[in-house]
């Protein structure tokens, strides 16, 4: 059982400690799979048991088998920030447990949403009018967009980059829509297709996954309206990089969307889950996602976030979005993301400066894609080694058939003292 302030208070010193230790502890995992499901019972507790002995398996069991993404050595797939206010908001939502389905249910999780989202409208620069909603990834987000696409134009083909995230594979696939993957050009721009006359949609990224690439969007979007397409921007990583003026030159047509994901989970400092689905077609989603059992049909307002996208029930995502923007300020994460963009300069100026190394891509963001000179497999077991170090942990992809590396900045305790570690560790 527990009684809420004391267990409350253990619970959120137990958060400070972690966080003001968690670059002592290894990046990555130490652990085998399996190791941990062997030491956790079978069964459940047939008798209550204290919250305290909840804190204390936290750090005996679950600790050690962390792969800690708060850690400011985490440049692996993108690094990611759950900043104290996104934090501390995140208990208050679970608090409140505000299930908005509709407006009644939640005037205050509908209404704040809607502010919010339009708050991050205005300081990434995009067009006035767009209607924004949360949902819980950018998968589900670009899932909800091809739904969109497809109920509006009748066709069933998805086009992206060979370079696009797999989630965009994975939701054609799930829609039973037919995936075509263009080929890009030597930039790791996806090249125009000719012909997009039976097209449903075209998915634009800007800030490819594997090398922060970024495809044509204005010219996408003329190809693909002129055919009568749909056209989806993915930013989900980079999006947040239009908070600062000089990166918005990667934002060039995307003003022609009809709709665009962005994540704050993955690079504004809100914690898992946050991400932004704007469309500049607001009915026309409505109509292919609008289905209002008699339950749920009232006098006052049938106002409901749930006709944007496939949940019903949704959880309180703008309080922790609304906490981070009020804490940090434009001016406040502007700086950070300014300093995740220096620091992987840096980085891929040391990598440009040594014969050993080579950088495999233009440097965007705060992504640095490299290689040591040599086979992919002293490469591959080069990464290993690093990540089994525990000191840094890194990932890879691969760019015509070689195995390279990639080094991602995305963590607000990231300092230049961590990426010179990793660039010691590295030569180590
Ligand atoms: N799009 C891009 C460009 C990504 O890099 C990722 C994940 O890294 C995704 C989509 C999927 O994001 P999510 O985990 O929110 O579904």
């Amino acid at each position: 059982m527990t009684d809420f302030r004391t267990d409350g208070a253990a619970a959120l010193d137990w958060a400070a400690r972690y966080l003001e230790r968690v670059d002592e502890l290894p990046v990555l995992a130490q652990v085998k799979p399996g190791e941990l499901t062997a030491r956790l019972p079978q069964s459940p507790p047939e008798q209550a048991e204290p919250f305290a002995d909840v804190l204390r398996d936290l750090d005996e069991l679950l600790v050690p088998a962390l792969t800690n993404w708060q850690h400011p050595r985490f440049f692996a797939y993108f690094a990611v920030t759950a900043s104290e206010p996104g934090i501390l908001a995140e208990l208050l939502a679970a608090t409140l447990n505000q299930v908005a389905i509709l407006w009644r249910a939640s005037p205050a999780s509908t209404e704040l949403e809607l502010r919010v989202v339009d708050w991050v409208r205005q300081l990434l620069g995009l067009p006035e009018g767009w209607h924004g909603h949360i949902e819980d990834t950018a998968s589900t987000s670009t899932l909800a967009a091809l739904i969109a696409a497809r109920h509006v134009t009748g066709r069933n083909v998805v086009v992206c980059s060979e370079h696009a995230h797999s989630s965009v594979e994975k939701d054609a696939r799930m829609l039973g829509m037919e995936l075509r993957k263009a080929p890009a050009d030597e930039e790791l721009r996806l090249r125009v297709p000719d012909d997009l006359s039976d097209v449903a949609a075209v998915v634009a990224t800007v800030g490819t996954t594997s090398f922060a690439s970024v495809d044509p969007v204005r010219e996408l979007a003329e190809a693909a309206h002129a055919a009568g397409a749909w056209l989806h921007v993915d930013a989900a990583y980079a999006g947040p990089s239009w908070i600062c003026e000089e990166e918005r030159w990667s934002q060039d047509g995307v003003e022609l969307a009809d709709s665009l994901v962005v994540n704050p989970h993955k690079w504004l400092l809100v914690p898992m889950d946050c991400s932004l689905l704007w469309t500049a077609r607001p009915d026309e989603f409505r109509e292919a996602f609008s289905l209002t059992p008699e339950y749920l049909r009232t006098a006052d307002d049938a106002y409901a976030l749930a006709d944007y996208g496939p949940a019903l029930g949704r959880r309180f995502r703008s309080l922790k979005l609304w906490a981070v923007l009020r804490c940090y300020g434009a001016e406040g994460l502007r700086a950070i993301l300014r300093e995740h963009v220096r620091l992987a300069e840096l980085f891929a100026s040391w990598v440009e400066e040594s014969p050993d190394w080579e950088l495999v891509a233009p440097q965007r963001f705060s992504l640095v894609v490299f290689r040591r000179n040599g086979s992919d497999e002293h490469n591959e077991r080069l990464l290993e080694r690093v990540n089994a170090s525990g000191e840094i942990f890194i990932s890879h992809t691969r760019l015509g058939g070689r195995y390279v590396l990639r080094l991602a900045i995305g963590n607000a305790r990231t300092t230049e003292a961590d990426v010179r570690r990793a660039w010691e560790v590295l030569n180590r």
